[in-house]
């Protein structure tokens, strides 16, 4: 390394920890900010809570000049800008929510060059006189979020992305940076060719997120099934995702009954009513926000612990993106997918009102993948990353945490400078479901022999309700009259109760040896797999929740993690949004849910123990240092008893 380089990065390493108040730079975050420091273009594909605007926010810190930082939401605009200035960083913001004097201060300090960053919208570069006067300033680089979005084959495509496209060619001596959580190949080679960078420093990260638990569960009962499971987590802030407005809406009021604070959200609602509830989610001042998918762009809230879907998502890139707005701080968060087979003909039925043969085959095939996650016994998270091209890193089979392999490599050439695993987390933080063995795959061949029989011999007429009815050998006028009483596998299931046939029958749906025709009155029929498992010995798995639960909860993992008293974390988060309130922030600006857990741990009770905690930067410290080491103090008052680790033996 020469000279220069080792400076500029020892420089970057004071500036992470006394700025930002981290002690080492996240997988990617180092070399991102070097090229950036080196005057190179870079082109960056790293997942949601990767790390991405330290990668812009570090170096706009370090050199000389202010960094355009482009953004594509106003509503989000305000909250990155008072994190970043809650960090320490000279950050503003210009866009049309400003009043008139404000814009003219921002505008001043801009020109006075007292800005390190100033976040602005795409729709700014279509306006002649802002490109001029940014050419009359001292620009250091330019850091463009969301960059998909200049994509018209990526999925969010907005036409005032294109305004970018001159950029090079009308500031050729500053570097531009973009950035994106979500870019195939094809999407990325529109990226880099429409924005016309040179020679780009290319990242490609995995699309692994460590601290998410992966899980998936018949659905039976849903209000139910999310009741007790939105109870288990209580204080926590989640995400609930239903398919339709009607479905939000009684979700959200249902749980409202039960005295959960939670407001719906969809696009059936108006602007001001959005704008609303997702400011209440976004302040904590609500734990749940029931939604539709038209919930998610502009949700930058780090402490989001779960996202529940009550229904199934079209395709897994979906349900990537969707259950990826939990755990951006990195701390552990839980995914959790109710799945019904039931759903599927509603998603299918939608399908058919795509008139393009090719996309709606496509879009079939996607459902068949996102059927399969749920229904299949391999590791969740390996399939979701096989989905994506990768390989799931292999010192996770080596610490155990998944038992089988159905990764697969990207072998696809392409010009990456880089691609190195995410892998953050905690070690001991759980995988899915399956690699913790609270799901197994059983032998269910008897089981289906006898459906796929009464199926056979009811002549493939009837639907659900009636086959079950026959296997559990009801007693009634009209299977009397049909002379269903006389067939060989009445009563064949009396044994057990209709909740574990029509189980059974979803099982069967779901890995194809049954259908169920479409239309007012859907019906059973064998699929040519099923006689191979009625003559020819063809076994049928499926499977099963063990009954005594998984290894261990994701609670208990996380404080295996890193073990912090519970008691303290709650008190520490009032405070936190009495701050929060007081300053018009929302609460995660001010610490994460991981500093706060750090302080819950190691109870520190001075600035040099406050400043080691992640997170805690020099600003931070002098912000709020004291009034949570007095917080952390009064606890351990009344909790004598209490001996926390030493911050020493903090790494
Ligand atoms: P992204 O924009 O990629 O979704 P963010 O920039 O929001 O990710 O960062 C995600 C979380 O990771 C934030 O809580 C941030 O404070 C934290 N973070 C970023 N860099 C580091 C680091 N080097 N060490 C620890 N935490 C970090």
């Amino acid at each position: 390394m020469s000279e220069n380089a080792s400076s500029t990065a020892l420089q970057s390493m004071r500036v992470l920890k006394d700025v930002f108040g981290f002690n080492s730079f996240l997988h990617n975050q180092e070399e991102i900010v070097q090229a950036i420091l080196d005057k190179q273009d870079a082109f960056v594909v790293m997942p949601t809570g990767g790390g991405k605007s330290l990668c812009y926010q570090l170096p706009a810190h370090i050199v000389d000049g202010t960094c355009i930082v482009i953004s594509p939401l106003i509503s989000l605009m305000k909250d990155q800008v008072d994190a970043a200035v809650e960090t320490g960083l000279r950050a503003s913001f210009l866009n049309s929510s400003l009043s008139a004097s404000m814009k003219r201060q921002v505008e001043a300090e801009l020109s006075a060059g007292e800005l390190d960053l100033i976040y602005v919208s795409p729709e700014r570069f279509a306006m002649p006189e802002f490109v001029e006067t940014l050419k009359r300033l001292n620009l250091s680089f330019v850091a463009i979020d969301e960059a998909h979005c200049i994509s018209e084959w990526g999925h969010d495509f907005r036409p005032d992305y294109l305004n970018l496209s001159t950029i090079v060619q009308d500031f050729p001596d500053v570097p531009v940076a973009a950035f994106t959580a979500t870019a195939t190949h094809r999407v990325q080679e529109d990226i880099v060719t429409k924005l016309a960078l040179r020679s780009p420093h290319v990242v490609r990260a995995s699309f692994n997120r460590p601290n998410l638990f992966y899980k998936v569960i018949p659905k039976q009962k849903p209000s139910d099934q999310i009741l007790k499971f939105v109870r288990n987590h209580a204080g926590e802030a989640g995400i609930v995702y239903r398919t339709t407005r009607k479905s939000v809406e009684q979700t959200a009021s249902m749980l409202a009954k039960h005295d959960v604070k939670a407001i719906p959200y969809h696009a059936g609602l108006n602007d001001a009513t959005r704008v609303k509830n997702q400011d209440a989610f976004n302040k904590d001042e609500v734990e749940v926000i029931v939604a539709t998918i038209a919930f998610g762009m502009g949700i930058d809230k780090s402490n989001v612990r779960y996202v529940l879907h009550g229904d199934l998502p079209k395709n897994m890139e979906s349900y990537y993106q969707e259950t990826g707005r939990s755990g951006r701080d990195g701390e552990p968060a839980h995914c959790l997918l109710l799945f019904g087979y039931g759903d599927i003909p509603k998603i299918r039925f939608f399908f058919n009102t795509i008139t393009d043969e090719t996309e709606k085959k496509h879009a079939i095939k996607c459902l068949n993948d996102m059927v399969q996650y749920a229904t299949v016994h391999a590791c969740r998270r390996k399939q979701l990353l096989n989905y994506f091209g990768e390989e799931y890193p292999p010192s996770h089979l080596e610490v155990g945490r998944c038992e089988l392999d159905v990764g697969c490599s990207d072998s696809r050439p392409h010009p990456v400078d880089s691609v190195y695993p995410i892998d953050n987390s905690p070690a001991s933080v759980p995988c899915c479901d399956i690699c913790e063995g609270e799901v197994e795959s059983v032998d269910a061949t008897e089981d289906a022999q006898i459906l796929m029989s009464a199926i056979a011999r009811t002549g493939e007429r009837f639907g659900i309700n009636h086959v079950i009815a026959v296997i559990t050998g009801e007693d009634s006028d009209r299977i009397r009259q049909l002379g269903h009483d006389r067939i060989k596998t009445y009563g064949a299931g009396k044994d057990r109760d209709k909740r574990h046939w029509r189980l059974m029958i979803d099982n069967l749906l779901a890995q194809g040896y049954i259908l169920q025709t479409t239309g007012d009155y859907p019906i059973l029929q064998l699929e040519p797999r099923s006689r191979e498992v009625l003559f020819d010995g063809e076994r049928v798995q499926v499977l099963k929740t063990r009954r005594k639960g998984g290894k261990r909860s994701l609670r208990r993992a996380g404080q295996e993690a890193g073990a912090y008293n519970e008691e303290l974390f709650n008190q520490l988060r009032d405070l936190r949004k009495e701050l929060a309130v007081e300053q018009g922030v929302p609460p995660y600006v001010i610490f994460t849910d991981r500093t706060l857990h750090e302080m819950a741990r190691f109870f520190p009770a001075t600035e040099a123990d406050m400043i080691q905690l992640t997170g805690v930067g020099e600003k931070r410290l002098a912000s709020y240092g004291l009034q949570f080491m007095a917080a952390i103090a009064l606890f351990r008052e009344s909790h004598p008893a209490i001996h926390p680790p030493k911050c020493s033996n903090y790494s």
